[in-house]
């Protein structure tokens, strides 16, 4: 009896990644699914993915070895400050010592070839294949047809003929391959990743050329609010709805003040521990121009942390003034 091929599939949730899945599964191969989630990517749209397919998700947070790309990637980064060349190495090699551990046959990815300038050209899939350490048991199915064949292929392991060749960034194809498939639910391309979204990458720049390196908090706190550069150097961040001061509630340290308006409602402001006297009275500013107190009205503002509150007495100021230092 052939024993049942095992493949472990890098998912990102996305229409590519489950088609690799539904083409090995077509061919009788066990797939099991890994999502690996930092701060910058969760699993939302894999586990809803996951779901539709019926296939197993493993969900692996790799923050700790992921952060060092974001610092100085060897590959550099793409048009955000996404280093997906690196990305894409470190999570096949992380799926490929899995495969080595627990006896799986093959890793294989949702790839294209020439579906993203930087990272899955021809050049670059050979990189990321040749550095993850496990070319010869990485398969792209959807492309493999036009790459190099793998190990499992060679062996007959897994049929190449019922493989694909897609290639490019068009998506009629795989559009009609979801139909034949029986995908129904899938979502929309990009997006998924903060690391290319254009306001969070901007963002993530101004802090790491200030800090060098972030902490946990900072790169979450980049995610809230109206974001701003106070001319002390702290940062204050202006929470817009309801859930926004929440989160900011959430995640604010110990040594972190919260500046509000006491007469108006307004937003929760957080700001850095390490700001100076000057910075809350900027914050406490900053609270009053974006709370509901009309421009000219005299307020109240708090800073606290916990110990005593420092409370500043001012006109409200209008926003215009602030816009200089937003980040
Ligand atoms: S888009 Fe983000 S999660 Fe995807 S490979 Fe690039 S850096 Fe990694």
């Amino acid at each position: 009896m052939t024993k049942t091929v095992r493949a472990l599939g890098l998912f990102s949730g996305g229409l590519d990644s489950m088609l690799a899945a539904a083409v090995l599964r077509a061919q009788g191969i066990e797939v099991t699914l890994i999502c690996f989630v930092t701060p910058f990517f969760g699993a939302e749209r894999a586990r809803e993915s996951a779901a539709h397919l019926n296939l197993p998700l493993r969900v692996v947070d790799f923050t700790e070895k992921f952060l060092p790309l974001i610092y100085d990637p060897p590959h550099g980064w793409g048009r955000g400050h996404n280093p997906c060349i690196d990305c894409h190495t470190l999570m096949i090699r992380e799926a490929g010592a899995m495969m080595a551990a627990e006896g799986f046959d093959l890793v294989f990815t949702g790839e294209v070839l020439g579906q993203r300038p930087m990272s899955q050209n021809r050049g670059s899939l050979n990189l990321i294949a040749r550095d993850s350490g496990i070319a010869e048991r990485l398969l792209r199915p959807l492309s493999a047809k036009s790459l190099k064949a793998t190990q499992p292929e060679v062996l007959g392991r897994v049929d190449r003929e019922r493989l694909l060749n897609l290639s490019g960034r068009g998506r009629k194809r795989q559009i009609a391959l979801a139909e034949e498939y029986g995908i129904k639910r899938y979502p929309a391309p990009a997006g998924g990743c903060l690391l290319t979204d254009p306001g969070y990458a901007r963002r993530l720049k101004e802090l790491l050329a200030r800090v060098g390196e972030a902490t946990r908090q900072e790169l979450e706190l980049l995610k809230w609010g109206r974001q701003f550069r106070l001319p002390g150097g702290a940062k204050a961040v202006v929470g817009r709805t309801q859930r926004e001061n929440e989160a900011l509630l959430s995640l604010k340290t110990p040594a972190d003040f919260l500046v509000k308006v006491e007469e108006y409602p307004g937003p929760l402001v957080l700001v850095g521990g390490a700001a100076s006297d000057a910075d809350r009275e900027a914050a406490a500013g900053l609270a009053a121009a974006y709370s509901d107190a009309p421009e000219g009205t005299p307020v109240t503002a708090t800073a606290g942390n916990g110990g005593p509150e420092r409370v500043f007495h001012m006109i409200t100021p209008g926003k215009e003034r602030y816009k200089p230092w937003l980040v």
